[in-house]
């Protein structure tokens, strides 16, 4: 029907899509507020030492409070704010409040460890990543260990030019860089080596086998040799059961993150977390 009603006319096929679109168009809406009004707050989600349960980092994990609607979580606007660019001033201002907060626990006297920044492909294809970041870590004093970044292996594999050249910039600077969710993508380890990564964060898709000697466990248990052998540090993410831990301790997978060690919390929270430093006992 949409068809015969002939070319260059906009028409919805039927209600479904033209609801999607309308409430992609409110959101979008909404979000642009968000960002005008500063609505949008920053979490942090500890990641700790395999053996010792020490802290060593934490994440930071943007969120959206709603005066409306309370706390929205990243995957209900993400992926509009990367189809309509919003991610880009998204990322700015998470760049600018992490590094903002890292000053205020460090004038507290807190001895702070360096957090974890998600980037997506689109913030690093701009090409404004890097100059963005480094004013920032200027402005408020901050050394550039203090900071890390996270992209996704399909940032890497699509091996843009600009892509390359801010992650260049990024190590050069003293900025450690690890890769997101990895294993569900399309990444080489040969490739990860090249780039000089860091660290690699194992998808919760994984972390869920653990234990449960099904073909992911496997898979798992592969990446964590491998990496071993190319010296690039393993996070699991998602660590949810005391069961997944022990297994994790015995397979010398350095580093872990999950709702069993602590959700993401308000930064608030995160003095306490920092003092007490030890989040489960050592083995
Ligand atoms: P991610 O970077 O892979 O972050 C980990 C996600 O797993 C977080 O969801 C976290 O709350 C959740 N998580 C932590 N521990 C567990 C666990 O034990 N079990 C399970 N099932 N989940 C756990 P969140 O905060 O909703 O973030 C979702 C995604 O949104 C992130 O995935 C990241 O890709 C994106 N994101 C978050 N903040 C930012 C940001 O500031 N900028 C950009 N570009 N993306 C962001
Ligand atoms: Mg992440
Ligand atoms: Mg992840
Ligand atoms: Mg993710």
């Amino acid at each position: 029907a949409a068809k015969a009603a002939g070319k260059g006319r906009f028409q919805f096929y039927d209600t479904h899509l033209s609801d999607t679109l309308l409430l992609k168009l409110s959101k979008e809406h909404a979000l642009r507020h968000a960002i005008e009004r500063d609505e949008l707050v920053v979490h942090y989600q500890p990641r700790v030492d395999t053996q010792s349960g020490r802290l060593l980092s934490m994440e930071a994990l943007v969120r959206w409070m709603s005066p409306s609607h309370g706390l929205i979580y990243p995957h209900e606007f993400i992926d509009v704010a990367e189809d309509n660019g919003m991610i880009l001033q998204i990322g700015e201002q998470v760049v600018q409040k992490v590094c903002a907060q890292i000053a205020i626990w460090k004038s507290q006297g807190l001895l702070v460890v360096p957090v974890s920044i998600n980037v997506t492909a689109a913030q690093l294809k701009n090409g404004g990543f890097y100059a963005y970041l480094s004013g920032c870590l200027k402005k408020y004093q901050l050394d550039p260990s203090m900071v890390e970044v996270e992209i996704t292996e399909a940032s890497v594999v699509e091996h843009s030019q600009v892509v390359m050249n801010e992650l260049d910039l990024l190590r050069l600077l003293g900025v450690k860089l690890m890769i997101d969710d990895f294993g569900t993508g399309y990444s080489s380890l040969a490739q990860l080596h090249r780039l000089d990564v860091d660290a690699l964060k194992i998808d919760p898709v994984f972390t869920s086998e653990i234990g449960t000697g099904r073909d992911g466990e496997t898979i798992f248990k592969a990446i964590v040799s491998m990496a071993k052998t190319l010296k690039i540090e393993i996070v699991a993410e998602g660590v949810e059961t005391p069961r997944q831990l022990q297994c994790l301790q015995a397979m010398a997978c350095n580093q872990i993150q999950g709702y069993l060690i602590s959700p993401p919390v308000p930064a608030k929270d995160i003095p306490a977390l920092i003092r007490k430093n030890q989040l489960f006992p050592a083995l």
